[in-house]
């Protein structure tokens, strides 16, 4: 088995305990900062001999504005085709494959498949099995078959419309993880979750093992079956995977110091070359206007990077080395009618755009794809059952344990004691109650 294939539905790693630091607001100035595009990205400097330079490229793809930036000597960043212009290309061919609107994606072929099995890669293995087991993690607040309704609230068109609960519950009959089929669940993997689930009963032989299912990666043999009128859509986790991939690319050039920033979605590799964390700035979760909906934080030298895809403010900043920070806000992707606010993130047990007070969630992991994935999850849940779930979590062998940041309409901030030591709030939300969540004794 090589190396990629041990590391498969692996995406759950270790979690790294957050280093507990003084808490100063110190906005540390960024330095010869400039902006680059696909292709071509550039560093800065390059004339002082081996000290790292910052590069940077900025592009457009999944629907966000990205940033990756990167530090290192200048020869990591020369020659024939740069990490951050590989890193691009990875991304977008990441979004053409996952896309549910291309013809040539393979979520598209799964999609439209008739309820036929279809073959797909190994890397789409590895996707869909981390996703689905999220999805029954969290009890099917994440669903990645809730699609039908996404679109039927006119969020994927922009054209955006009021079902009524007739349409709502025809749609919600074909939105269930559990009634996919997979070659790849793998009997290991669904030992591992307490809950005996259909979803993760997969139709190999039920006597197949981790390394037997992974095996199956190069002869070809991983499948999925969805149903008709079901369809797939990775828009909730997609970022996530992109990022942990990328940070893969760019550690096996060589590169121990970036900011890896898609939309709302970070991955801090290492620290900065100083040695000193990475700030990231938490968005404000307020609807941003037309002409302040610019990320320029980092630009000014606030923050490293920001955790939302258009902030209008900030709420505090996080300090963070070799983590991931991602956030989902009601405030992203919305539209208002009768004086209501209607966002992008749908409770699949109604069909409705979620409504529940929070204003945003930001989980703190390691891994990109968890925390992708469970900002969209606790968004659903509500602050009870967030908090439950995430006590659960510590017993999670999978997951061992996230921190996170929840903003509330009624102006509370609840955080968890990862990261009471490194979250600053900003003085604009100083009107904000601050609860910290800590684990109970055993
Ligand atoms: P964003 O993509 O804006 O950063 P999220 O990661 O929270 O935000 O993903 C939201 C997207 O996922 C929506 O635009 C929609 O396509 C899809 N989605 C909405 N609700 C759910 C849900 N409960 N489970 C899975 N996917 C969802
Ligand atoms: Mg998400």
């Amino acid at each position: 088995m090589n190396d990629k294939n041990k590391n498969s539905g692996k995406i759950f790693r270790q979690p790294v305990t957050m280093r507990m630091i003084f808490c100063i607001a110190l906005f540390l100035c960024l330095t010869g900062c400039s902006k680059y595009s696909i292709p071509g990205s550039t560093g800065t400097g390059g004339s002082n001999g081996s000290a790292p330079q910052k590069h940077k490229i900025s592009f457009f793809a999944m629907d966000t504005a990205m940033s990756i930036t990167a530090y290192g000597e200048d020869s990591l960043f020369d020659g024939g085709n740069s990490p951050l212009d590989e890193a691009g290309e990875l991304i977008r061919s990441l979004e053409s494959g996952l896309s549910v609107t291309d013809e040539n994606s393979m979520i598209y072929r799964i999609n439209h498949a008739a309820g036929n099995e279809v073959p797909i890669d190994a890397e789409t293995a590895e996707l869909l099995e981390n996703a689905l087991i999220l999805c029954q993690k969290t009890d099917g607040a994440l669903d990645i078959t809730v699609y039908p309704v996404v679109r039927a609230w006119g969020f994927t068109t922009g054209v955006y419309r009021i079902p009524d609960n007739e349409e709502l519950n025809e749609l919600l009959k074909n939105v269930d993880y559990r009634k996919i089929r997979t070659s790849f669940i793998s009997d290991s993997l669904r030992s591992a979750n307490s809950v005996d689930d259909p979803a993760l009963e997969s139709s190999g032989s039920s006597a197949e093992t981790e390394s037997d299912s992974f095996s199956k990666a190069e002869s070809g043999l991983y499948s999925i079956r969805v149903e008709r009128n079901m369809m797939l859509d990775l828009g909730a986790v997609a970022k996530g995977y992109a990022a942990e991939k990328t940070a893969d690319l760019l550690k096996k050039r060589g590169i121990s110091s970036a900011v890896i920033s898609l939309g709302g979605n970070i991955k801090t590799i290492g620290t900065r070359p100083d040695g000193s964390d990475w700030n990231i700035a938490i968005a404000a979760p307020i609807i941003a206007n037309n002409d302040s909906s610019t990320d320029n934080s980092d630009e000014q030298g606030l923050s490293d990077a920001s955790a939302s895809s258009e902030p209008s403010g900030y709420a505090g900043i996080l300090k963070v080395s070799d983590m991931s920070v991602v956030t989902s806000g009601g405030y992203e992707r919305y539209f208002e009618e009768g004086g209501k606010h209607y966002c992008h993130i749908i409770d699949p047990a109604t069909g409705n755009p979620v409504d529940n007070g929070i204003l945003s969630v930001t989980v703190i992991a390691e891994d990109s794809l968890l925390c992708d994935a469970l900002s969209t999850a606790l968004f659903v849940m509500g602050p009870e059952k967030a908090e439950e779930f995430w006590r659960s979590s510590l017993k999670d062998d999978q997951i061992n344990g996230f921190d996170y940041l929840m903003i509330t309409g009624d102006n509370r901030i609840i955080i968890t004691e990862g990261i009471t030591d490194t979250f600053t709030v900003d003085p604009t939300y100083s009107d904000h109650s601050i609860s910290i969540l800590y684990h109970l004794e055993e």
